[in-house]
């Protein structure tokens, strides 16, 4: 159903790169055989899910969005990935993305944009688009994305679904195609918390193939979600983020926020203003620290090793094929992030740079724990508009960057962050999303209050 679902939609919504249909239907046979035999692998066994395209595939191609990939069959299977197929989950296929991961539209795939189910003129968040969309047109009920600056949360808020940024560390990164390795984070998408929570332990946990994986339990976040589904929030302390007020945000979602707000109160949740003057920086840190991150990460795709090779005739040095293969296997975005990180961990720059940067962003996360001395979660809207038209940021990189503000803070201090529906806008009618961000290691707080609201 699934499959047709897609023949019939994503014509238009384009949230597939590649759709495994037949290797989606031979998994869908085993858990099948699996049943039968009383040796079923996991509560989601035989569930459909649409992959990000930035996670490694041994049976379909990884391009990350970029024609630098274009066609790319990795050798090996991403820990998620891997997780997924234990776990007798069904994957449908990879889905459109910003080109590496860099954007906030997923107008930068080298493979067209993705639209968005609600208004099919208007673009469905990035860089995690095709994941989100895919949930909202119900071409999947689950989706994996990733999250370096929002790309998991923002597309889920402007699609009307749900959308975890897990603990910094919480789901494995072994191979998953690097943007900036110290922010990058794979996470659940899906329509509803617990779907969220059911698929976060599946692909969550400890993974000796990422250094930078925790060494702990994945957090209950299925008790979690089935504890707040009693709507009880008594004894939750929650804190809305002075520092995100105001300025920027459309009046519909900051409306949408506040009846948000009355809610969580009304469900017995103690709400309270907390400040964390450093959250004005955090745009500006990440802005330097991940395409420094990623200029270094990109510099692997050297026409040598990876995918695309341009120029190699013969003729031409090794220098200059690697030149013409960059020039043509990166579009304008990663370009620009790659010049900004060169320029900024240059010799002369870097501490004034990157070097401020990374100060600032020790302060933010001192900031979030000072809050979360007083508070348990706090909120905020995901994002300061509803979706945009495709094409009206585009050539306008600050304005794409400003949809980061309530998202990037968490990334920078490798905190648990959650995207929920949050009604509709009275503006526009489309979908706003409620910000949920917990401690380290606290992302059960998440589902506890996400499925208390939702
Ligand atoms: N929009 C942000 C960026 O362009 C976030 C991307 C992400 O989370 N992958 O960097």
């Amino acid at each position: 159903a699934h499959l047709d679902r897609i023949d019939a939609v994503d014509p238009v919504v384009h949230a597939f790169l590649h759709v495994g249909a037949d290797e989606a239907l031979e998994a869908a046979r085993k858990v099948d055989a699996d049943r039968a035999a009383g040796t079923e692998a996991s509560a989601l066994a035989g569930v459909p899910l649409a992959l990000k395209d930035v996670f490694a595939t041994s049976d379909m191609p990884t391009t990350v969005g970029s024609k630098m990939l274009e066609g790319w069959r990795p050798p090996y299977e991403a820990t998620v990935t891997r997780k997924l197929r234990e776990a007798g989950v069904v994957v449908l296929g990879k889905t459109n993305m910003d080109e590496f991961a860099m954007g906030s539209s997923t107008e930068n795939s080298a493979y067209g944009p993705t639209r968005n189910p609600w208004d099919t003129t208007r673009i469905p968040g990035g860089s995690g688009g095709g994941s989100s969309a895919s949930l909202a047109a119900f071409q999947a009920p689950l989706a994996i994305g990733t999250d370096t600056g929002g790309s998991i949360r923002q597309p889920g808020a402007v699609t009307g679904t749900v959308g975890v940024k897990p603990t910094y560390g919480g789901v494995s990164r072994y191979g998953l195609v690097a943007f900036s390795s110290s922010l990058d984070q794979g996470g659940p998408c899906a329509r509803t918390v617990l779907d969220a929570a059911l698929l976060h332990e599946v692909i969550g946990g400890r993974d000796p193939m990422d250094s930078t994986s925790i060494d702990a339990p994945v957090p209950p976040v299925v008790d979690a979600a089935r504890h707040g589904a009693n709507g009880d929030l008594n004894g939750v302390r929650i804190g809305v983020v002075r520092e995100f007020a105001g300025e920027g945000y459309q009046p519909g979602v900051e409306r949408s926020f506040q009846a948000a707000v009355r809610q969580l109160t009304d469900l017995g949740a103690e709400v309270v203003e907390v400040s964390c003057p450093n959250f004005d920086y955090a745009l500006g840190a990440y802005y330097l620290i991940a395409p420094s991150e990623a200029s270094s990460n990109l510099a692997r795709f050297d026409a040598m090793r990876y995918g695309l090779r341009v120029g190699d005739d013969g003729s031409r040095s090794a220098e200059q094929v690697m030149s013409l293969t960059r020039e043509a296997g990166f579009g304008a975005e990663v370009k620009r992030r790659i010049m900004l990180g060169t320029y900024a961990l240059s010799s002369g720059y870097y501490d004034a740079y990157y070097g401020s940067a990374q100060k600032v962003r020790t302060l933010i996360t001192r900031d979030f724990a000072a809050a979360f001395e007083q508070v348990d979660v706090l909120v905020s809207p995901t994002t300061p508009t509803t979706a945009f038209p495709i094409g009206e940021r585009v050539d306008d990189p600050m304005a794409m960057y400003l949809n980061d503000l309530c998202t990037i803070p968490s990334n920078l201090a490798g905190n648990a962050a959650m995207s929920v529906p949050c009604g509709l806008s009275d503006e526009d009618g489309l979908p706003v999303g409620l910000q949920i961000m917990a401690p380290a290691t606290a992302d059960d707080r998440l589902y506890r209050v996400g499925a208390a609201y939702e």
